[in-house]
């Protein structure tokens, strides 16, 4: 490897946490990012949480990714001088005796023991009937995605590692052995465009992308000081923020790139809202995103096969927080040694 920089394209959770990754590691960048106000990135819960819960499975590789999340993290805090990780538990709320039981048993094997804590907890939470009691999910939290990329930016903007424009593809010039755009030679480029690489980049949108747009509401309690220690699963999340307020989320829609928030997704964040807790609330905010999914649900890494300095950090689907750490230790430990990506990862997977 050389020592010219690396170019990014977007600056979502994708190109933040590759660009954090490449600094760790003294491998120059420089990040290109338009910035827009409702990105899948910005709109996100930013939830890590090891199990997918509506199917009581762990996620692919969650331990792996769990203990990259949190040194990374930690990092990011650090050089930033920014706090944007919380590690409050998420929890979920059993209906049932089955469920307590589906609960201890799964909690207990040996696939699940350091997910999940098996014991069934009773204790009151305000605003939440719990006659079943609930399960705590051990290892999970949230980042507060806005303050992360804004802190981020922030600080790539006084280093000189961020350029705020949109990125055109016929500025770029591609060699075998480097790239050029604006007049200065890059070792790579690697676009992070999220799902908008499927509408427009010429070398990767034929890829199986499968992108879902998501939706989430911001509430306020109307007569009472809620307190929730918890992140509370039942459904949707309701997750605690600072001052008061509470972010639900989210919904899923498949085959729309529309990116506005729908009537239809209100309402269905409200029912099930109501479904965990009748504390009257006021809704101060309604937001919509679309998550880079993808057909086979894993990420999409590598380069291109015949441009082989043009790569891709993208497909993080509704997971960007908990995978992204380790996906980028991956991602740049193969390019610096020069080896092959898991096959589960790489867009050579595919053919496009
Ligand atoms: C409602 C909702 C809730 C979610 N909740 C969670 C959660 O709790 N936990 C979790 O882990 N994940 C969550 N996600 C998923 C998470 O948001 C995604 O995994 C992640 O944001 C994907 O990040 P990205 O950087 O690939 O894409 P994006 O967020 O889309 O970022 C791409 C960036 O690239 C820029 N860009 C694109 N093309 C260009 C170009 N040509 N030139 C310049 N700039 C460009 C864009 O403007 C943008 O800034 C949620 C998503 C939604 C929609």
């Amino acid at each position: 490897m050389n020592n010219l920089p690396l170019l990014i394209i977007g600056q979502g959770i994708a190109g933040t946490v590759l660009a954090a990754s490449l600094q760790q590691r003294g491998i120059p960048f420089v990040i290109v990012n338009q910035s827009r106000n409702e990105t899948a990135s910005k709109v996100a819960s930013g939830l890590y949480n090891p199990i997918v819960l509506k199917r009581m499975k762990p996620v692919w590789n969650a331990a792996a990714m769990i203990e990259a999340l949190y040194p990374f993290y930690d990092y990011c805090e650090t050089i930033s001088g920014c706090k944007f990780h919380y590690t409050n538990k998420v929890i979920r709320v059993f209906k049932s005796v089955k469920e307590q039981n589906d609960w201890h048993a799964i909690a207990s094997s040996e696939t699940f023991g350091h997910h999940l804590n098996p014991d069934v907890q009773f204790d009151a939470i305000e605003g939440i009937e719990t006659p079943y009691g609930f399960g705590e999910v051990i290892n999970s939290g949230r980042i507060d995605t806005e303050l992360f990329l804004s802190a981020m930016r922030s600080h790539w903007l006084e280093t000189g590692n961020y350029v705020e424009a949109p990125f055109h593809y016929t500025d770029l010039e591609v060699n075998e052995n480097e790239v050029h755009w604006q007049g200065t030679t890059y070792q790579r480029i690697v676009f992070c465009e999220g799902y908008r690489c499927q509408l427009h980049n010429p070398f990767f949108k034929e890829l199986p992308f499968a992108a879902t747009k998501g939706e989430v509401m911001q509430v306020v309690p109307q007569d009472s000081e809620w307190e929730l220690r918890y992140i509370v699963n039942g459904g949707v999340f309701i997750m605690p923020l600072p001052n008061q307020e509470f972010k639900v989320g989210a919904t899923y829609a498949w085959d729309t790139f529309d990116e506005g928030p729908t009537k239809e997704a209100l309402q269905e964040l409200e029912q099930k809202f109501q479904e965990i807790t009748h504390l009257p609330v006021t809704i101060t905010g309604h937001r919509a995103g679309i998550r880079p999914t993808v057909r086979d649900r894993r990420p999409l890494l590598g380069w291109h096969p015949v441009h082989r300095k043009v790569g891709i950090f993208n497909g993080l689907g509704s997971r960007g927080i908990l995978m992204a750490p380790w996906l980028a230790t991956v991602f740049v430990e193969a390019m610096q040694n020069d080896t092959a990506l898991p096959k589960e990862l790489d867009i050579n997977r595919f053919t496009f």
